[in-house]
């Protein structure tokens, strides 16, 4: 059998009703004994570093499980990564770029309601990580919700409440979890051996457009951050009214070796700047890269990953387009 490691951080799959609200509150050892199920299929170890609702987590959270991934890599054949499903797209996206190549899957799953209560979503998903997980031909950084299996760099939260919270964005799901057993779409060849990355840079902003927007945010952003991902309308570009002064602080932002990603509020299909007048005016304000078909959490967890590494220009640039599981088309 194989021997897993769960890494626990919260979410409501371990969460508990409170005065407060629901709070994440059960062990790892609790989630596990939910689900005797999957001693049958692996050895698990579990590990619980914190735990959280996962609005609480971000770069030094995400660090600190491709840590333990890492400490962990030679004695594991896998890892199951439980996660509130608010943000687990922005870690599952983070860990694609600090784990990349891995042979070994690093599988992160959560849930919609409590594993406390009887109409749960805990129990399949935990089964379902833990089956993917000791799958022979199982590697890299994967979601697994509502039985499919997702890309890291894929995947997104796409509902609030039902089962199916998460969607694989512009790229198909991998394979689906069927009757307890992977029914594989696309295999991957497995890498030969992983490498780890040990820094984000953390100063980055996500400014999403809305119709009227002033330019004057710049002066805030100047200030404050070291790359910006600017969430435009459709195809993408920028207004050219108060004469232009979008694209002259835009311009002036640059110009202080600033790096700017321009994506697109639409869910799906990624931006085109060269199709409009107003896209073209964005590229003539300076050299800005383009999230393409990528999502918004693996463009901001990219960026954090690239600006760790380089603020050369040229270097973000290259790093930034060079594809890490299949996260840009
Ligand atoms: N607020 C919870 C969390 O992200 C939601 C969930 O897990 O479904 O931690």
């Amino acid at each position: 059998m194989k021997n897993i490691l769960m890494i626990a951080t919260g979410g409501t799959i371990a969460s508990m009703n409170t005065d407060a609200g629901l709070l994440p509150k059960l062990s790892s050892k609790e989630l596990l004994e939910s689900v005797p199920e999957i001693g049958q299929i692996c050895n698990v170890t579990q590990i619980q570093p914190f735990n959280l609702d996962s609005t609480n987590i971000y770069s030094a959270h995400w660090l600190e499980i491709a840590r333990i991934v890492e400490e962990n890599y030679r004695k594991y054949d896998g890892f199951v990564v439980t996660h509130g499903t608010d943000t687990m797209a922005y870690t599952a996206a983070a860990l694609s770029y600090l784990i990349q190549d891995s042979p070994k899957p690093v599988v992160l799953t959560g849930s919609q309601k409590s594993v406390s209560l009887r109409d749960t979503d805990a129990r399949r998903n935990l089964l379902d990580a833990f089956t993917y997980c000791a799958d022979e031909d199982a590697c890299g950084v994967r979601v697994v919700f509502d039985g499919s299996v997702i890309l890291g760099t894929r995947a997104k939260k796409t509902r609030t409440r039902s089962y199916n919270a998460f969607s694989s964005v512009d790229f198909p799901e991998t394979a689906v979890l069927r009757d307890g057993k992977v029914v594989w779409y696309l295999k991957e060849e497995k890498p030969q051996a992983p490498r780890f990355y040990h820094a984000l840079e953390n100063s980055i902003f996500v400014l999403k457009m809305i119709p009227g927007l002033s330019a004057d945010i710049f002066d805030y952003l100047s200030e404050h951050c070291e790359g910006l991902i600017l969430e435009t309308f459709g195809s993408g570009g920028i207004p050219g009214y108060d004469g232009e002064a979008f694209c002259a602080r835009l311009t002036e932002f640059l110009k202080k070796g600033k790096t700017v990603v321009v994506t697109t509020q639409v869910e799906r299909e990624g931006s085109a700047l060269s199709n409009y007048e107003v896209g073209r005016k964005l590229l003539r304000c300076g050299k800005v890269l383009e999230a393409r078909s990528m999502t918004l959490e693996a463009a901001v967890a990219k960026l954090m990953w690239c600006l760790a590494q380089t603020k050369d220009q040229s270097r973000v640039e290259s790093l930034f387009y060079k594809p890490v599981e299949r996260d840009i088309i």
